[in-house]
């Protein structure tokens, strides 16, 4: 490997970095990252910090977790690859489709898709919906309903699907019959309503209304993250999801539970699903299952859909869907140790736990903070929304959002920016101490850019 200065004069010049803009990153590089430790990561300067983005949702175990490394080697060692197209299958792939049936998702998810990735698994999810319908002889069901601020991946399904405009307008025009109702979101939303049973209660019946207006027979699923990751951590109301699940079972549409970020016991419960006890018709996983040690992803198919594929005696039953790296053996022999591990240490525990302090930390924050517009958390993701005058709830701009995030990480804290939010979702082993260290980290960071 070359040193560092190689990776410091070449930084940002042969690569175009994700959700950035070119220049602005060869102008701004990004802080390289050299080693990650516990919860904690190194950069190229040799400064240790906490990762209070758990690298990007996924690093649940932290970065020395050793069962998950050994069981990369060991498998690398065994067999590197082989193929899940129809004639072969590998052991890690049976295994861990086997696991994730029996512990993970005992709520009536029986089979498992895998993928390479989120983007993937809800591209799978979207696919799969629309030829459950085909083979059950209703071949006008291919609309999708979503809501507005939802974060669906990057393929070109999952943008259509996709609620937030940043994401969207750039590669337009998208998957025609993708249709957005607005997110119960206390803080912004289009009926100026803050109490969340009377938001949820709004927020489905703009449901209603837009399948009345589609014809719920045109309409194939409904996708939604039990809890708004990228959109800004939006918690819905405990009633929202189950809502959501009753309007889609009365007009036979089926559910989505988009839980690449919620699944695995960030937000306290071991899945966004679990947590508002809801039972979605597929859900969509990846980023925790290999902890980011490998990247991986799975679609999970429930059982009422399972039936119709099976018993399928029509010409669309095939699946005429997959990925070269779907089951990958050393993905899915990674995926098999965060689980081991994930169960074994009861992070979600840990994670309500630990999420209970840090609301209560952003909660003080607030209080002092007159840039904190709102905070919001369940578990371990949260978000700041910061707002340059707390009246008008005007965002704050970028060079604000980027004073924060830098005393912060001059104080020992990595913090993730989007838009005007702070997005938060650290490692789930992390303890009562690195909460505090957090939210010193965001003290540090609204001094700075309030001074
Ligand atoms: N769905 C959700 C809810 C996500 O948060 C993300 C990624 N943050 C994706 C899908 C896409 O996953 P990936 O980036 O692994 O393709």
């Amino acid at each position: 490997m070359r040193d560092t200065n190689f990776f410091a004069e070449n930084n940002a010049k042969p690569i175009w970095h994700p959700m950035a803009h070119p220049a602005e990153m060869r102008a701004s590089p990004p802080r390289v990252i050299m080693k990650g430790e516990g919860a904690h990561v190194t950069d190229i300067e040799g400064r240790t910090v906490l990762d209070a983005v758990g690298g990007l949702w996924n690093v649940n175990l932290g970065y020395s977790c050793d069962p998950i490394k050994q069981a990369i080697a060991a498998q690398l060692d065994t067999l590197p690859y082989y193929s899940g197209f129809r004639g072969t299958s590998t052991g890690p792939s049976i295994e861990l489709a086997y696991e994730l049936s029996q512990w993970f998702a005992p709520e009536g998810m029986v089979r498992t898709f895998f993928t390479s990735g989120g983007s993937d698994s809800v591209e799978t999810a979207l696919r799969l919906a629309r030829q459950y319908w085909k083979i059950r002889g209703q071949a006008d069901r291919t609309k999708f309903l979503a809501l507005k601020k939802g974060y669906h991946g990057t393929h070109f399904g999952g943008a259509s699907v996709n609620g937030n405009a940043n994401f969207r307008r750039n590669y337009e025009p998208l998957l025609p019959g993708c249709f957005h109702t607005p997110a119960p979101w206390t803080y912004r939303n289009p009926f100026d309503e803050t109490d969340p049973a009377k938001l949820a209660g709004l927020c489905a019946r703009a449901i209603e209304e837009e399948i009345a207006f589609q014809g719920a027979d045109t309409i194939a699923a409904f996708i939604m993250e039990p809890v708004l990751g990228a959109g800004g951590v939006i918690v819905p109301p405990e009633t929202f999801m189950p809502l959501v699940r009753e309007i889609c079972d009365r007009h036979d549409i089926l559910l989505i539970a988009d839980e690449v970020v919620t699944a695995f016991g960030r937000t306290g419960a071991w899945s966004g699903s679990r947590l508002w006890n809801v039972k979605p018709d597929f859900m969509t996983i990846a980023k925790a299952i290999t902890c980011g040690y490998f990247p991986l992803g799975a679609t999970l198919i429930g059982e009422k859909v399972a039936d119709v594929f099976e018993a399928d005696k029509t010409s669309f039953g095939a699946i005429g869907h997959g990925y070269t790296y779907s089951g990958h053996p050393v993905g899915c022999a990674a995926g098999l140790a965060a689980l081991a591990e994930t169960k074994r240490l009861g992070v979600n525990e840990n994670a309500a736990a630990r999420g209970i302090e840090l609301g209560q930390a952003l909660e003080a924050l607030k209080t002092k903070h007159a840039l904190v517009g709102d905070v919001r958390n369940r578990g371990l993701m949260a978000a700041l929304e910061l707002v340059s005058d707390r009246g008008s709830k005007k965002a704050a701009d970028k060079k604000t959002m980027a004073k924060v995030a830098d005393a912060a990480y001059d104080a020992g804290v990595m913090l993730r920016v989007s838009g005007n939010m702070i997005i938060l979702s650290p490692p789930l082993i992390i303890t009562a101490a690195d909460v505090a260290k957090i939210a010193e980290g965001l003290d540090a960071g609204l001094t700075a850019a309030a001074a």
